[in-house]
């Protein structure tokens, strides 16, 4: 856990989120900018800067927030529509938050 971060202090409970789901390693809540109509954050509570930092120990982690996903989409009603999964990489990739997250983007 990291004192500062937005995340972090969402799955601590010191910021306010919505969360449509969580169990022992990730939550889900709605992105506050949403940029579809669906716009999701799966994000584990395990403090993790990007993508860059995954270790071997982080697959059960990355595959779980995949799986995540596919599920959250479903339960949205936008699996048969379609829908895109993002991980922005540090700031050349967009990245503003440097707590791990995957975008679920859908519902167009
Ligand atoms: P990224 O650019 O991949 O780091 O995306 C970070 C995302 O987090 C952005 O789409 C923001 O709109 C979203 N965000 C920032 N703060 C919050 C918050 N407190 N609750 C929900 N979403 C947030
Ligand atoms: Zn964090």
């Amino acid at each position: 856990m990291e004192e500062k971060c937005t995340f972090c202090k969402i799955i601590r409970g010191e910021a306010s989120a919505e969360f449509l789901y969580q169990d022992e390693s990730l939550v889900v809540f709605k992105d506050i900018r949403p940029h579809a109509p669906v716009h999701l954050l799966i994000v584990p509570k395990e403090h993790i800067r990007s993508l860059n930092d995954l270790k071997e120990k982080d697959r059960d982690i990355i595959s779980k927030m995949v799986v995540r996903a596919k599920e959250m989409a479903k339960e949205h009603s936008i699996a048969q529509s379609g829908y895109r999964l993002l991980f922005n990489v540090e700031q050349g990739g967009g990245q503003v938050i440097f707590h791990l997250h995957l975008h679920l983007m859908g519902g167009w």
